[in-house]
């Protein structure tokens, strides 16, 4: 991340107002809170000389003391956290393990005999151990390294007696700003009226960041150096959607934040208690609820809903806003942009799917580009393109949250071709030492009924599917998606687009694999208890149906679902079909 400030506004004229400054981090746990800042620093290490042996003894006790008071605080937390059992309760459990770890504790007072003051033993052993996950390539593993961090400044702090969270008056700033949170102060301080952090550590993944989602608290991460530049009880807006903090906001700024939290808290109210509820069927059976993406922005209503994921980003539109192919760098930033503000939601991206309608400089002209170079087709004909791309998916994957899935594939040929790339990039990235998440899922998408037809043959080679009903239903009927003048022909109630659909499940059901719509079809509250009945298992929708979609989920049970769908495969006309459904 760039260091803070980004960009700094000039005073309005004839104001005293101070400067309006913005800073940018990784956005860690989504919410928008304003407050003011307590800002936290760390007592430093200080060089001390080596013990004298009689000195010895009273540093061991000094050290037992500073780990017993810290030990008993962390049972006190985890005491207190007995409603949290599911997430938080196992990561302070997690955090005590660390801490009494009998062989660290060995070492460290093996160093203090050897003449090192226990300040400096803390500091070496920790940092010993999250030196040694910093250097593996699984960023998850890299995460832990920021929990150990977090132990050693707890000891060390305490050591000095200089508690990071000691001089937190209750109520005082509501916005803490430090270099690092461990998970036992994220409880700590909620308790003492702390509602955002901003800190300088980063790891999303890291168990402070996954309490902080817990517990809706907004962080922002990995803001580097920002201790230095905040000042206490100065006014700020932290974004943990978007990952800026906003200090001395300026009236205009403000009002623009507070219309967001108002309609952020309005959507919270109507929601209400559905937006918490799982996207479930009456009689349990999990249906993932996504949503279609497109800008970033729009990733705060997927976190706000609590939905399962982003279940489709059309990478196209990003490079047709450009007029041209992106290069991998600024792939690589907005890719993983998106993954880091979803997290640890998983994200769908969709490899570019040129063609047809949607065209860049680069592309031919055709007679009938529906039927000519579109998606996969294009994508091997440009295969520096394709690659680039798989590239900087990959490259953006670290965290573990990117599936990445593929456009318009019409025959196995294509299946084939487009995973050699993906293996080829694969390797290439790992003889270069580049870190990537080498368990990606990649899923293919199903939209004609070539593809239909072979779901299973060209599944087979892929760990999910997603069916593309925008296109299976032009391609199906011969109907134009773009043509007014067909569009009564264009109907995704007409029983072959569904016996297709049917058919794809069927394969989803038969290789144990996910099956997804992420066409508009999934966005009608008519169709959902019949795609659940066909034996879909996510549906990605429009970020505004979100809600009414788990409604219609968990109205029906799964077998109330199932005979509607053996009941709607026997009528022969979309018409009737359709009457029947919305009737219901
Ligand atoms: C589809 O075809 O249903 C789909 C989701 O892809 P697009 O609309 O981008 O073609
Ligand atoms: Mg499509």
């Amino acid at each position: 991340m760039d260091p803070a400030p980004v960009s700094e506004q000039p005073p309005s004229e004839g104001t005293t107002h101070a400067r309006e400054r913005r800073f940018k981090g990784i956005a860690a746990s989504p919410g928008i809170w304003r407050g003011k800042i307590s800002v936290r620093t760390l007592s430093r290490i200080r060089k001390k000389r080596s013990l004298s042996p009689d000195e010895i003894e009273t540093e061991l006790q000094r050290f037992a003391t500073a780990h017993n008071d810290c030990v008993a605080e962390l049972e006190d937390v985890i005491r207190q956290a007995v409603g949290d059992k599911r997430v938080v309760r196992p990561i302070l459990e997690t955090q005590l393990l660390l801490l009494t770890d009998t062989t660290i504790v060995d070492h460290i007072q093996q160093r203090i005999r050897n003449g090192e003051p226990a300040e400096n033993a803390v500091h070496a052993e920790y940092s010993a151990q999250s030196t040694l996950l910093k250097r593996v390539h699984d960023t998850m593993l890299r995460d832990r390294a920021s929990d150990i961090d977090s132990i050693k400044h707890r000891l060390v702090s305490q050591l000095n007696s200089a508690r990071l969270h000691g001089s937190i008056v209750d109520g005082e700033g509501t916005i803490l700003v430090a270099p690092f949170v461990s998970p036992t102060e994220v409880v700590i301080f909620r308790d003492k009226g702390i509602k955002a952090f901003v800190t300088e550590l980063s790891g999303i993944a890291s168990h402070a960041s996954i309490m902080s989602r817990q517990l809706n608290i907004p962080a922002v991460i990995g803001v580097k150096e920002v201790t230095k530049f905040m000042k206490d009880g100065a006014t700020a807006i932290v974004d943990g959607f978007t990952g800026t903090i906003v200090v001395n906001p300026r009236p205009e700024t403000l009002l623009k934040f507070e219309r967001r939290i108002s309609t952020l808290a309005d959507s919270e109210n109507k929601l209400g208690k559905l937006a918490k509820q799982p996207s479930q069927t009456s009689d349990k059976r999990k249906i993932g609820l996504l949503a279609n993406v497109s800008n970033l922005e729009e990733i705060e209503q997927v976190t706000a809903n609590r939905a399962d994921g982003i279940g489709l980003i059309r990478t196209e539109s990003f490079a047709m806003t450009r007029g041209a192919i992106p290069s991998e760098k600024e792939q690589v930033q907005y890719y993983r942009e998106i993954a880091e503000r979803a997290y640890p939601l998983p994200v769908n991206i969709r490899a570019f799917d040129f063609g047809s309608d949607k065209s860049i400089g680069m592309m031919l002209p055709e007679d009938n580009p529906a039927l000519g170079m579109r998606g996969m087709r294009w994508l091997l004909k440009n295969k520096k393109v394709f690659r680039q791309q798989v590239r900087a998916v990959l490259r953006a994957s670290k965290h573990k949250n990117i599936r990445f899935m593929l456009p318009f594939v019409t025959s196995l040929n294509e299946a084939h071709k487009a995973m050699e790339v993906i293996q080829q990039v694969k390797a290439s990235l790992t003889r270069k030492g580049t870190a990537f998440d080498a368990r990606t899922p990649i899923g293919i998408m199903i939209e004609t009924p070539s593809a239909a037809m072979q779901a299973q043959s060209l599944a087979a080679m892929f760990d999910f599917i997603s069916i593309g009903t925008n296109d299976l239903t032009q391609y199906t009927l011969a109907a134009d998606r773009t043509n007014p003048l067909v569009a009564a022909a264009y109907d995704y109630f007409h029983p072959a687009v569904l016996q297709l659909i049917s058919r794809v499940a069927e394969a989803g059901v038969m290789l144990d694999i996910p099956v997804g719509i992420c066409g508009e079809m999934a966005s009608h509250p008519a169709t959902t208890q019949l795609l659940i009945g066909m034996g879909i298992t996510e549906l990605s929708v429009v970020p505004s149906q979100l809600l009414n979609t788990k409604k219609q989920i968990r109205k029906t049970s799964f077998r109330r679902a199932r005979k509607l769908a053996v009941d709607i495969m026997q009528i022969p006309d979309a018409q009737q079909i359709r009457k029947k459904l919305i009737r219901k």
